[in-house]
């Protein structure tokens, strides 16, 4: 199915969202595509609980809460999210649409696409082991999915960080019908060091206790298979050992990396891996695509948020001019124009 729409924006980060408000603004309704499950970019993903301190009229956030504010202030506009999806085509037609392609098969036909991707769509870490590449998908896993799928067999989990506990232990889960129980689920970490909210640290220590969940310090250095199917890991201890470990399935959860990705071929002029803009617009050299936030460039850029919203308040003009050809684009305030008012639904 193709959607027809006014703007598409890729990326749900913090400049994402705000582009959004912007375009709303300007009376211009925007899909946002990530190719991460949850809106926020770096600020949830990286530092959800840190601090931010340089947020104008915002003396005091962290990463999540300032992104719960940027959603609570765009609702106006009822923006529409894909999430869990990757744009990976965009090409301008000859009458001068947009056609943009996801990961998902999702299509749409737009008017101006803003590019607000940041340092580029996280993509899971991969396994560094020789045959992890042929066994992903059948025996290695970069998600949890279906957990019924590991039913009676051996699980391991690696990683230190909240999403390989949180896998870990719904796995463990006694909700689960016996028959659907994988037969041993271990969490399997370099060193016994784990990072998450202390109740689920404090859960996950419970389940080792109790002897539901097994715990594993160490490196896994070869995937033990036969014929492309897995039955034990071969793991590095800290003590010098080298291991056997039984497993049919691999869980990966070692962290998330930035890849510029399908970006670089979209056919948009590149400075060091990022999108050569000018400043009067924030328009790339292809018309009608704009680009915001950490994936631009130009003399002076700095990857700060606050610059990230000053341009997505400049694209949204420059998008308004593709938009509504027509009309006047004139500079109006939010405390006292009651075009923007209605914009807002407040009249
Ligand atoms: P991002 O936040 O990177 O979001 C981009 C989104 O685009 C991502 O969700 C990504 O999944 C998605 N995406 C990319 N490519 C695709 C694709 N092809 N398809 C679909 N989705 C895609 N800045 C400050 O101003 N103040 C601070 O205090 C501050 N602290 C920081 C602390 C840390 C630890 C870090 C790492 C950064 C910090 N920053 C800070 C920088 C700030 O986080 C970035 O400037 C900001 O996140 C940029 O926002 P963005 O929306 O441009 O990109």
């Amino acid at each position: 199915m193709t959607i027809h729409t006014d703007a598409v924006i890729v990326g749900a980060g913090p400049v994402g969202l705000f582009q959004a408000f912007q375009l709303g603004l300007q009376d211009i309704r925007s899909h946002i595509i990530d190719a991460l499950p949850h809106v926020g970019g770096q600020c949830v993903e990286l530092y959800a609980d840190k601090p931010i301190y340089d947020i104008p009229g915002i003396p005091l956030c962290t990463g999540r809460e300032l992104v719960a504010q940027l959603q609570a202030q765009v609702t106006p506009f009822a923006p529409s999210f894909h999430l869990n999806q990757e744009v990976t085509q965009v090409v301008r037609l000859d009458d001068g649409f947009i056609s943009v392609n996801t990961s998902a098969g999702q299509h749409f036909i737009c008017k101006v696409l803003v590019i607000a991707a940041g340092v580029g769509a996280f993509q899971a870490r991969k396994l560094a082991v020789e045959g992890a590449t042929e066994l992903e998908g059948t025996h290695v896993h970069y998600r949890l999915g279906d957990a019924s799928r590991f039913a009676g067999q051996d699980v391991v989990v690696l990683g230190g960080e909240e999403s390989a506990i949180a896998a870990a232990l719904t796995l463990t889960l006694e909700a689960q019908a016996p028959s659907q129980q994988p037969r041993s689920v271990t969490l399997m970490h370099r060193r016994d060091v784990f990072t998450a909210e202390p109740l689920l640290l404090q859960a996950m220590r419970d389940a080792v206790a109790s002897g539901k969940l097994q715990l594993q310090i160490g490196q896994p250095t070869a995937l033990l298979s036969n014929a492309q199917h897995l039955h034990a890991l071969q793991v590095a201890t800290p003590d010098g050992r080298t291991i056997e470990r039984p497993a049919q399935h691999v869980l990966v959860f070692l962290g998330l990396s930035p890849k510029l990705g399908p970006i670089a071929h979209w056919g948009l002029a590149l400075e060091r891996k990022q999108l050569v803009v000018n400043t009067e617009t924030f328009a790339t050299d292809v018309p009608g695509i704009f680009a915001v936030g950490d994936i631009n460039s130009y003399p002076g850029k700095k990857k700060l948020i606050l610059c990230g919203f000053h341009e997505a308040t400049l694209a949204a003009f420059g998008a308004a001019a593709i938009v509504h050809p027509t009309r006047k684009t004139l500079l109006q305030y939010t405390t006292t124009s009651t075009e923007l008012h209605r914009l807002l639904g407040l009249v």
